[in-house]
């Protein structure tokens, strides 16, 4: 997956903490301890939010750019699957996505995934 599209795909599923731990890492340069100890985490658990965006997106490479362009417009960005007392839940069409949550956006609303990405990268630009 693009690498934008990846960052803005973790924004609609209210995974604020990933962009917060890839931004505090790949931008900042902080270590993963500290990152940790900042967001009650521990340090193995960031090294695994770190390395596993790799695994996700098409190249890394341009992940620290668009972090740094794009971080606080991400956090902007209005989550689609809100947990409630019921689990997951998708505003959009109300179904449950306990399980997938993930697949759902990429199956269900892909063009609303794209569309957000799109003025994201707008927003950056005006
Ligand atoms: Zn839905």
């Amino acid at each position: 997956m693009e690498p934008l599209t990846w960052l803005v795909l973790q924004a609609v599923l209210g995974r604020y903490e990933v962009l917060d731990v890839l931004y505090l890492y790949y931008v900042e340069g902080w270590r993963p301890y500290r990152i940790g100890r900042r967001l009650g985490l521990s340090g193995r658990t960031i090294r695994q939010m770190v390395t596993r965006v790799w695994e996700e997106v098409d190249s890394g490479l341009g992940l620290a750019d668009y972090l740094r362009y794009y971080y606080s417009n991400l956090l902007e960005v209005e989550p689609l699957i809100v947990l409630s007392d019921d689990g997951f839940t998708c505003r959009l069409c109300g179904e449950a996505v306990l399980r997938h949550p993930e697949r759902h956006v990429l199956e269900r609303h892909l063009d609303l995934l794209l569309a957000v990405r799109d003025a994201v990268r707008l927003s950056r630009r005006g």
